[in-house]
């Protein structure tokens, strides 16, 4: 039984040699290049607080993750990327992929990758937005096999 769910583990994510990223699929293609993680808050310092949060909140309430900063966002990575933060002018744009639509007016976009596979878009401006909605959103991403 315990065999059984370490190879699943290890069909469920792989890490890649080069850069330490960790992926769902083996070889699954990308870009090693990486990012430093303090430049996407340059002239946007104020938010790097907020990221904070969300991440001590991610932490405590669902688990531990990895920070995997490339050019274009700030991915959260479990077994693969389960979130990935982008730092706007005005605030944080995360998104995740989940296997239902929530229906909840700080949904800012969802766009249907797949088969019961949706990607939503939430903005986080402000400390309160990360509250239960969010992370219960963010526990399911997380936990999404
Ligand atoms: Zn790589």
């Amino acid at each position: 039984m315990i065999m059984k769910t370490l190879e699943k583990q290890k069909i469920n994510s792989w890490t890649c040699p080069q850069c330490g990223r960790m992926f769902k699929r083996m070889g699954q293609s990308h870009s090693c290049k990486t990012f430093p993680l303090e430049q996407h808050f340059i002239g946007k310092e104020k938010f790097r607080k907020l990221f904070d949060k969300l991440g001590k909140a991610i932490t405590t309430r669902i688990g531990p993750f990895k920070i995997d900063s490339i050019e274009c966002c700030i991915h959260l990575v479990h077994k693969s990327t389960f979130v990935a933060v982008k730092v706007m002018k005005n605030n944080l744009r995360i998104d995740f992929s989940l296997d239902y639509k929530p229906s909840n007016p700080r949904i800012g976009k969802t766009v249907k990758m797949s088969e019961n596979r949706y990607l939503h878009y939430v903005d986080i401006t402000k400390e309160d937005d990360i509250n239960t909605d969010l992370l219960q959103w963010l526990k399911d991403a997380y936990f999404l096999k």
